[in-house]
């Protein structure tokens, strides 16, 4: 009878310890978990702290017990794995209700221990009131001080994940957030423009956002928290919640030898098999090579923590026999009242590691605008010059975007190019779509660059021409023009283009830009085929270019093409 032990015992242990008894019935199975839950749901700690989710044991999966009822599981909590001993295949545990250590043979471990949220050595770190975010002993701490302290300001440092769903969170419950980001942007998935929509939706639902600027020190005085910034800023609040950053937890591994990768991460093969072949290793704390770039990378995301789970199990019962093709971390998440996603590589990554692409910004509606409740969303798609292959994928709206980014998702995954996305039949009735979807949208402007039909520029490279050079022409209405537009731009609206083609300089390089890039397409059209040489389509229009320069612009337009 085999005997499999797993260190771990929430997303990527329990299921293969799941996956474990379905597919062998006699084995010993034992489960190792830290804490004192097992199966629980990290994904719901925030909005369980918010109350958006009532009642704590909503919160659990499974619990200890019904694990061993239903899988025959020998889930023992409150036991740490100490150290492997990889020469008798063994395991040392720590009862940490007793303090009793004992040790387990295993025939096959599987490592699960997930990732560490970041606590530099800031001075004043370790005061009460500052918190971190990992699992349900964090959770009930938070949510009890939150009731006991009733703090009347929270400080959030680090503009993540876990950092944005506490915000919204902390928020919701009525007091005060100030959100602190060491980096220009939030949610580092996005690229810039992206994020910068989010910045204004936070900033519209009254949280501070404060971006270039970090932490120096903390300081407790009266049960109130003064966060020192970089900037010489002073913010005081009730409570402060650390969010900065994760790191996968390898002590274990580290100590009983294992290969560890670039990244910090448990290096495992393509069967989730580390350096030892009777350990194998899943989840957060270990590093893979992305499937786009090749580059190894951890992904700290529950789908796949949950596949590579099954995934291991099913190779150690039968013999290394699927493989895994690693993670393009496709990722989706609330932030009030939007919906931001993204798959696959950001551009500036793409950008920072000399990777050839290209990109377009289109912003659709998300159904037929003659159904009521349509509402705008943003998308960034990013691919190859050459093939058109999908690279990567930004969403942020307020409708249907899980939908496209899982599209999006499934051609990158696939390999995909824009091509097949242009091919790919999606369902359509004017209350979830529009026969036109946003993704058709975004691969038919992304086809029409590939083959020339149109030049793009993005926001950030204008600012960069010289402007004797070039001519900025907004096509849009006189009104929507003298409602804001960008400095130096002259205005010929899109129908009376042709008949004013001759005050336009040939010699110059035309931008051509509208409020969402559909008008400014077609002038871009009409120019191309009157002589005009060099003229470009500002990428996203006027709404990508004013969110990034914090213009307010609520202009709607129709789709495009
Ligand atoms: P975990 O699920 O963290 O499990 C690791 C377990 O191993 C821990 O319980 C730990 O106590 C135990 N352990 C560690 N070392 C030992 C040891 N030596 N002995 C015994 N036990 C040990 N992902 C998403 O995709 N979407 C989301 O919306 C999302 N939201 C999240 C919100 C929060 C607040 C958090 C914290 C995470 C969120 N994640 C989300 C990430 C997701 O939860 C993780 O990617 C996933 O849980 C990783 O699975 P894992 O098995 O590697 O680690």
């Amino acid at each position: 009878m085999a005997r499999f032990i797993i260190v771990g015992g929430v997303a990527g242990g329990a299921t293969a310890a799941a996956r474990l008894r379905r597919l062998d019935e006699k084995a010993e199975i034992i489960m190792f978990e830290r804490g004192g839950y097992v199966s629980f749901a990290n994904c719901g700690l925030p909005y369980y702290i918010g109350k958006i989710i009532p009642d704590r044991r909503r919160l659990f999966v499974q619990t200890p017990q019904g694990f061993r009822n239903r899988f025959n599981v020998d889930v023992r909590v409150n036991s740490e794995v100490v150290s492997i001993n990889r020469t008798d295949t063994t395991v040392n545990v720590k009862n940490l209700a007793t303090g009793e250590t004992y040790r387990e043979k295993y025939d096959r471990l599987i490592l699960s221990p997930g990732a560490e949220p970041l606590r530099p050595p800031i001075p004043g770190i370790n005061s009460d009131g500052i918190f971190t975010l990992r699992n349900i002993s964090d959770t009930d701490s938070i949510y009890a001080f939150l009731n006991d302290k009733k703090p009347k300001s929270a400080v959030i440092v680090g503009g993540g994940f876990i950092g944005l769903e506490m915000a919204e969170n902390i928020s919701n419950l009525g007091i005060p957030v100030a959100i602190i980001e060491m980096a220009d942007q939030v949610m580092a998935n996005l690229d810039y423009e992206m994020a910068a929509e989010v910045h204004q939706h936070i900033r519209a639902k009254g949280v501070e956002l404060l971006l270039k600027d970090g932490v120096k020190s903390f300081e407790i005085k009266n049960d109130m928290i003064t966060t020192r910034l970089s900037s010489g800023r002073d913010i005081t609040s009730g409570i402060v919640i650390l969010s900065i950053g994760v790191r996968p937890d390898t002590s274990l591994a580290k100590e009983a030898g294992l290969r560890i990768g670039p990244r910090g991460g448990i290096a495992v093969n393509e069967y989730l098999q580390t350096s030892d072949p009777d350990i194998y290793a899943v989840g957060d704390a270990i590093e893979f090579a992305n499937p786009i770039t090749n580059q190894s990378v951890i992904t700290y995301l529950a789908g796949p923590a949950n596949r590579q789970g099954r995934l291991a199990a099913d190779n150690i019962v039968s013999g290394n026999t699927k493989r895994y093709n690693g993670s393009i971390a496709t990722a989706v998440m609330q932030v009030f009242d939007l919906t931001v996603a993204s798959t696959g590589v950001p551009e500036k990554s793409l950008k920072a590691d000399n990777i050839p692409h290209s990109a377009s910004i289109t912003h659709s509606a998300s159904h037929a605008t003659y159904y009521p409740g349509a509402s705008q969303m943003s998308v960034k798609i990013i691919f190859s010059p050459d093939r058109g292959t999908l690279l990567g994928a930004q969403i942020i709206g307020h409708d249907g975007v899980d939908k496209r980014i899982d599209v999006l998702s499934a051609i990158i995954g696939m390999k995909g190019t824009i091509y097949n996305l242009l091919e790919f039949e999606q369902s359509y009735a004017p209350p979830f779509s529009s026969a036109k979807d946003p993704v058709t949208i975004a691969a038919s402007v992304a086809e029409n660059i590939l083959n020339g039909l149109v030049n793009v520029i993005g926001w950030n490279e204008i600012q960069k021409l010289d402007p004797a050079k070039i001519v900025l022409l907004d096509v849009r209405t006189q009104k929507e023009y003298r409602a804001g537009a960008i400095e130096g731009s002259v205005n010929i609206p899109i129908d009376e283009l042709r008949k004013n083609l001759g005050a336009i300089p040939k010699d110059k390089i035309i931008v051509t830009y509208c409020a969402v890039g559909q008008r400014a397409y077609i002038a871009n059209r009409i120019l191309k085929q009157n002589g005009f040489d060099t003229v470009y389509n500002l990428s996203g229009g006027y709404k990508t270019y004013s969110i990034v320069h914090q213009f307010a612009d609520d202009t709607d337009e129709g789709l495009y093409l």
